[in-house]
C-alpha cells in the first residue's frame, strides 16, 4: 500500500471523565497534573499493562495533505476513512469518493461545497497544512466559532463536547509568539481567504448566518484569515499524522491507543512526538523538537549520549571489550571504558573482509557464512547493525535445511540484535516472531525432525514465541486479527 500522509487532530487527553460523556471509551482513568517542570501532563492512576488501551477518540478533523497521495481518494471515504469497496463520487469534481449516498451528503453540507472548486483545481495539495486549518475554521463557523476565556478550568468543561468541540479546540496552543518564522502561514491563509472570496459565496453566506461574529465582509474576511493563520499554527503542534495506514492506530478516523509499555500507577504516561532516536541523531532530534514543539528534550535517550543508537555501532576495545564508537568522516576513536585511542582504519577493514564472505557465491554458503560471522563477533558490538543481515541469512538457511534448533538459535540471535535496534515492541518484530513461529513448527511436523533433542521443550519455545508475537501484534492490530493466532497456540497445546 501507499504511504499515506494525513494530518489528524488529537485533543491533547485531559480530563477523562469527559470522554466517557462523548461515547468514547477509556478503560484507565489518569489523574491530569501539571507542574512547572513537565507543563501539562497526565499520570496513571492505577498500573497499566503493555497493550492495554488508554483511550479511544474521533477525529476532531482530518485532511489529505500531500501531493503524492492523490491515489487515497479511491480507496477511503471522504467523509469517514472507511475502506471502499463500490464507490459514490462527488458530483462535481470527482475526486472525492464515499462510501455511500448518505456520506458524500453530509460531507457537502459540512465542508466539501466550499473546498470541492479548489479540488478541481488540485489547490489544496499545495497548501499542505492549510487544507486541515481550512477545515476547522469551517468546523467553527458551523457551530459559531466559540472561544473559551483563558482558564484552565474552562478549558477542561468545554473538552469532549460532542456538539462544539470547537471551543475546545480553538483554545489549543499554537506557540505562535515563540515562532520566528510565521510569514508562510500568513501566505497560505491568504491564499486560502482569496480563493474562498473569488470561487465561493462563503462570506456571503456566512455574513448572513445568525452566529456570524462580523457584521461586514471586510472584518469578517480579517477574522476569518486571523483564525486560519492560528489554526495552521495549532494543528502545526497538536496533530497526528497517518503514515501507512497498514500500520497506524487508527480505524478509520477513530484513534485507538494504547500503552507500549508497563506503566506503574502514578507515573507519568509519556506520548512520542514522532521525533524518533531510532531515525535521527541527538542533535537533530532536539532541534526538531524546539522547532516543532518549542521545547528543550530531557527524555532518558537525550539525557544520556550513551543510550544513542549510533553507539550500537561500536567496535569492541581488544583490551578491555569496552565501545569503541565508530565516528563518521574520521579515523580516530577511543574506547568508552578505557580510554585507549584508535586508529578505525583496521577495524573497518576487518569488517569489510567479513562483508566479502557473505556477497560470496560459492557452494560452500554455510561455511562462509559462519566465517564472517566469526570474524565480527571478535571485533563488533553484539548490537552492531552488521549483524542484522548474517544472523538472519543463517536462520533461512537452516529453515531451507530443515534443522530445527539451528534455526532457532540464530532467530533469537537476530532478534535480540533487531530489538536492541528497533524497540522489543516493533511491529516487525512480531510479525517475524510469528513467521518464524511457524517455519520452526513447519520443521517439527515434517516427520522426523533433524537436530532436535528435546521436542517437549522444543514446543515450549515455540509457544512462548507465539504469545510474544501476539502481545506485539496486540499493540498494532485489532483483537479479532491476533485472536488468530490463538488457533495456532491450541494447535501446540493438543500436540
Ligand atoms: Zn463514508
Ligand atoms: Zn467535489
Ligand atoms: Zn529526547
Ligand atoms: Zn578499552
Amino acid at each position: 500500500m501507499h504511504s499515506q500522509k494525513w494530518i489528524v487532530i488529537k485533543k491533547v487527553f485531559m480530563k477523562f471523565q469527559n470522554f466517557l460523556m462523548e461515547k468514547i471509551n477509556v478503560w484507565h482513568m489518569h489523574l491530569q497534573n501539571y507542574n512547572k517542570d513537565s507543563g501539562r501532563h497526565i499520570v496513571a492512576n492505577t498500573n497499566i499493562r503493555r497493550g492495554d488501551i488508554l483511550f479511544i477518540e474521533k477525529a476532531f478533523i482530518f485532511a489529505p495533505v500531500f501531493k503524492e497521495n492523490k491515489e487515497f481518494y479511491s480507496f477511503k471515504c471522504y467523509n469517514c476513512l472507511k475502506d471502499i469497496i463500490s464507490s459514490v463520487p462527488c458530483k462535481f469534481c470527482t475526486v472525492c469518493v464515499y462510501c455511500d449516498e448518505n456520506c458524500r451528503d453530509v460531507s457537502w453540507k459540512k465542508c466539501h461545497k466550499w473546498e470541492c472548486k479548489g479540488m478541481q483545481a488540485s489547490i489544496w495539495f499545495d497548501l499542505g497544512i492549510a487544507f486541515p486549518a481550512f477545515k476547522a475554521m469551517l468546523k467553527g463557523a458551523s457551530l459559531g466559532f466559540h472561544t473559551v476565556e483563558s482558564n484552565y478550568d474552562e478549558d477542561l468543561k468545554c473538552f469532549g463536547d460532542k456538539h462544539d468541540n470547537y471551543r475546545y479546540f480553538n483554545r489549543l496552543l499554537s506557540n505562535i509568539y515563540k515562532n520566528k518564522n510565521v510569514a508562510p502561514y500568513i501566505v497560505m491563509a491568504a491564499i486560502v481567504i482569496s480563493y474562498l472570496e473569488k470561487y465561493t459565496d462563503f462570506f456571503p453566506w456566512f455574513l448572513k448566518q445568525p452566529n456570524c461574529p462580523k457584521k461586514d465582509l471586510d472584518s469578517l474576511i480579517k477574522y476569518v484569515g486571523g483564525l486560519i493563520t492560528k489554526h495552521i499554527a495549532q494543528l502545526a503542534c497538536n496533530s497526528s499524522t497517518i503514515e501507512h495506514w497498514t500500520s497506524s492506530s487508527f480505524i478509520c478516523d477513530t484513534i485507538v491507543v494504547k500503552a507500549l509499555e508497563d506503566i506503574p500507577q502514578n507515573e507519568e504516561i509519556f506520548n512520542c512526538y514522532g521525533i524518533d532516536y531510532r531515525g535521527m541523531i541527538r542533535e537533530q532530534r532536539q532541534y526538531a523538537c524546539r522547532k516543532l514543539y518549542h521545547f528543550e528534550c530531557k527524555c532518558i535517550i537525550c539525557s544520556d549520549p550513551a543510550n544513542e543508537l549510533d553507539m550500537l555501532d561500536s567496535y569492541l576495545c581488544p583490551k578491555c571489550k569496552g565501545l569503541v564508537p565508530e565516528i563518521n568522516n574520521t579515523v580516530l576513536s577511543f574506547c568508552i571504558n578505557c580510554g585507549e585511542k584508535y586508529h578505525l582504519k583496521p577495524f573497518r577493514k576487518i569488517n569489510t573482509e567479513a562483508q566479502k564472505y557473505m556477497e560470496s557465491d560459492s557452494p560452500n554458503q554455510l561455511e562462509l557464512l559462519v566465517k564472517s560471522l566469526k570474524i565480527r563477533e571478535k571485533i563488533l558490538y553484539k548490537h552492531h547493525k552488521d549483524f542484522e543481515e548474517v544472523y538472519y541469512r543463517l536462520y533461512s538457511f537452516y529453515v531451507e535445511h530443515g534443522d530445527a534448533e539451528n534455526m532457532f538459535k540464530y532467530f533469537h540471535l537476530w532478534l535480540e540484535n533487531e530489538k536492541a535496534r528497533r524497540g522489543s515492541n516493533s511491529r516487525g518484530i512480531g510479525t517475524k516472531l510469528y513467521e518464524a513461529a511457524l517455519a520452526i513448527l513447519h520443521c517439527l511436523q515434517n516427520g522426523q525432525p533433524k537436530n532436535c533433542t528435546n521436542l517437549k521443550a522444543f514446543l515450549q519455545n515455540v509457544e512462548f514465541m507465539i504469545k510474544e508475537a501476539k502481545v506485539i501484534l496486540n499493540l498494532y492490530y485489532p483483537a479479532y486479527i491476533t485472536n488468530r493466532l490463538n488457533r495456532k497456540i491450541q494447535f501446540i497445546s493438543t500436540k
